[in-house]
């Protein structure tokens, strides 16, 4: 698509929205804002925090999106990752690993817009995290290696069911022109690949059989059917981290990083802030901050990974997604204790009460992590398995304010 000269308007103005003003001012096209120029606007670009229902569609124009924009103007590689849970961490491992060949481009969902990075250029690859929302308005996107790490019920406040959220996950690979793609065996929903016939390659990960890709067996990680390491050479704690380790070493492999360099960045990488991070230690009682599980699936997965440390005091509760959390408590150890806070208060205590579990009630964080103190537990871990937007400007905002009521015990 030509932008020279091309009228355009951006709705939304966050770092989505300033980064496809900077990509179509450095192209020459004219933009501004929405409303203004909407009356002789060409096409629109959206970003990605607009919901589907925002007056902006009723105009009768052309949309996409601000990443697909920065995939109209990149002229690099792209490695795309999306998921339901471990877009970032997975971005990050694979950027670490992709650097020690190339210069990296770190872009998407995690900091800066990819249309932004596309225009200012400077890179040989580009590793681009991607989210659902992201992948509304996509358009002539062709990654050269893609990655649907899982997909599990998140978001339902924004699609009209669970179908319609996992189908927006396939649009990653919709356009590409071979390459790889990156597939989880042990977590596709059912029924949702049929009819999906993508021009690439795909490969799997899986922490359960010996898939045509990357794999756990007998204690040891396996790359393209080699034995890469043991899987305790992986820094990073749980199963979560180890398919998300394969994953990236699998896009690491694609673009030619020997097996060394994947190795240093397994024995290395630590996910970043704010998951299940260690944040205080006290009278034998463990804290951790989970606070970016927003979902039931990853803060069952910070359960499972912490499983071996003893009695678990979940803190749970922030603000709804349209998330049902039934399989959540249901699945809980039977042992584990949950503090229900925030938002979601009501419902996840209803939820708790059907799968016949007891649970703590918790006015804010503070009295959240008063009473998990008290529980009796070994570990306290915040994992919300909601959004923070409740209480909280972001999930660092709520992380912060529970390492502070860890440390004021
Ligand atoms: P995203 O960018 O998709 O939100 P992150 O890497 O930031 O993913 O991790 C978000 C949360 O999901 C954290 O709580 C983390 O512990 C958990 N998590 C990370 N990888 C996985 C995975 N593969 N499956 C389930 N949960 C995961």
């Amino acid at each position: 698509m030509k932008l020279l000269g091309r009228r355009v308007i951006i709705v939304g103005q966050g770092v989505s929205g300033q980064g496809a003003k900077h990509a179509l001012d450095m192209a020459g096209a004219v933009s501004s804002f929405y409303p203004e120029g909407k009356a002789s606007a060409e096409f629109m670009v959206v970003s990605p925090g607009i919901p589907p229902d925002h007056e902006c569609f009723s105009l009768k124009i052309p949309v996409i999106g601000e990443f697909a924009l920065g995939a109209l103007i990149n002229d690099k590689p792209v490695a795309a990752v999306t998921g339901t849970n471990g877009k970032t961490t997975v971005c990050e491992m694979l950027a670490d690993m992709l650097s020690a060949k190339y210069k990296v481009a770190l872009c998407g969902n995690i900091g800066a817009s990819f249309a932004r990075v596309a225009a200012d250029g400077g890179y040989r690859v580009a590793v681009t995290e991607v989210s659902s929302f992201q992948l509304e308005h996509i358009t002539g996107f062709h990654p050269a290696a893609a990655a649907i790490l899982n997909i599990a019920p998140d978001h339902l406040d924004r699609y009209p069911d669970f179908g319609a959220y996992a189908r927006t996950k396939l649009k990653i690979a919709a356009d590409m022109r071979g390459g790889l793609l990156v597939l989880n065996a042990d977590d596709i929903p059912s029924g949702l690949l049929e009819g999906f016939f993508p021009d690439a390659n795909v490969r799997y990960v899986s922490l359960l059989g010996r898939v045509d890709g990357a794999y756990m067996a007998d204690g040891a990680l396996y790359l393209n059917g080699c034995r890469l390491c043991d899987r305790s050479a992986l820094k990073a704690d749980g199963d979560h981290n180890v398919a998300n380790a394969l994953c990236a070493a699998l896009m690491a492999d694609y673009f030619g990083i020997a097996a060394g360099d994947i190795l240093k960045v397994f024995g290395a990488f630590e996910p970043g802030d704010h998951r299940i991070k260690e944040v205080g230690r006290k009278n034998g009682v463990t804290f951790y901050n989970d606070s970016k599980g927003t979902n039931p699936s990853s803060t069952l997965a910070a359960v499972r990974a912490l499983s071996g440390d003893g009695r678990i005091c979940l803190i749970l509760g922030g603000s709804d997604k349209g998330l049902d959390y039934g399989e959540l408590f249901a699945k809980l150890p039977d042992d584990a204790v949950a503090v229900i806070t925030g938002a979601t208060s009501a419902k996840m205590r209803k939820a708790a009460r059907e799968a016949g579990r007891g649970y703590i009630l918790a006015a804010n964080m503070r009295i959240a992590v008063e009473k998990a103190f008290a529980s009796g537990c070994q570990t306290v871990l915040l994992s919300p398995a909601a959004a923070s937007f409740d209480s909280y400007g972001n999930y660092a905002e709520r992380g912060e304010d529970f390492i502070r009521a860890v440390k004021a015990l």
